[in-house]
């Protein structure tokens, strides 16, 4: 059973945390505690801020349209789950909803679309990435909101990736290996956090596979011998550094 059994709806509440604190409700919030969950005064919810943990906080005002949380008391203090980073280039609608949920699902904590040559997208709207990756958030237990970085283009992204990264390079051409153990035989290198990147669906172009097989911290990764479509390879690269370098073990 997973740790995080809710017995209460889990909210992100963009305000402060303290004892007996009270705290407005959007009117989106209101909506779903009052008229989708017919939550009443007094009704228990779940909230987290990114900054002071998980608290207990109760219904206090209601209205049809309005309505306010009275803060109780921490139920799980702040913690910071492993550097994962998700570069990857954008998709098209649903699909690139279903990587920005998936990505945060997966513990990224940061997410950047990266333009490449053969990227579908070149304009995506901040404000559906951030509503994807809080609906995640809420639901699989986080206690921080992922960063969303504005779409960079590829050579930009990789000249400012910071030194000191391991960046997964997922590469379609990569030759079969280990890649388990390719990235466990990192770890006595020691890094200082894990960026993962998936291209587009019609793949990296040559002069990037170069500049990335260039780069210092590049670990290219083989996702084994079937070509995987852009979101399926990015639940399954993050998965797999999950368990060999992150909080899975
Ligand atoms: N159009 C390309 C495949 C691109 S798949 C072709 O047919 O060759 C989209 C992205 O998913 C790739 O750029 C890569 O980042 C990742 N990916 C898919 N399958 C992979 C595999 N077997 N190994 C490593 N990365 C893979």
């Amino acid at each position: 059973m997973s740790r995080y059994e809710f017995d209460a709806p889990r909210l992100y509440l963009d305000a402060d945390f303290s004892p007996g604190a009270e705290a407005a409700l959007t009117r989106e919030q209101t909506n779903y505690l009052v008229n989708v969950l017919r939550l009443g005064p007094g009704g228990a919810i779940l909230v987290f801020n990114g900054r002071d943990g998980e608290w207990l906080a109760r219904l206090s005002v209601v209205t049809k349209k309005s309505a306010a949380l009275r803060l109780e008391k921490q139920r799980r203090p702040q913690e910071e789950g492993p550097d994962i980073q998700y570069a990857f280039a954008p998709l098209k609608h649903a699909r690139l909803d279903y990587i920005a949920q998936k990505a945060v699902e997966m513990g990224a904590r940061r997410l950047t679309p990266v333009l490449t040559a053969r990227t579908q997208i070149h304009r995506l709207n901040p404000g559906r990435l951030r509503a994807n990756a809080l609906e995640a958030a809420e639901q699989c237990g986080i206690l921080a909101l992922p960063e969303i970085d504005a779409p960079v283009a590829f050579d930009k992204w990789l000249a400012d990736l910071p030194g000191g990264r391991l960046l997964a390079f997922c590469d379609e051409d990569a030759p079969a290996g280990d890649p388990a153990a390719a990235l466990a035989g990192r770890i006595s290198s020691g890094f200082a956090g894990i960026t993962v990147l998936i291209g587009p669906e019609g793949g990296f172009d040559p002069r990037e596979r170069q500049a990335l097989l260039a780069a210092p911290g590049t670990l290219a990764i083989s996702l084994g011998p079937r070509i995987l479509r852009a979101d399926t390879a990015g639940v399954a690269a993050l998965a797999l550094v999950q368990s060999v370098l992150g909080d899975w073990r």
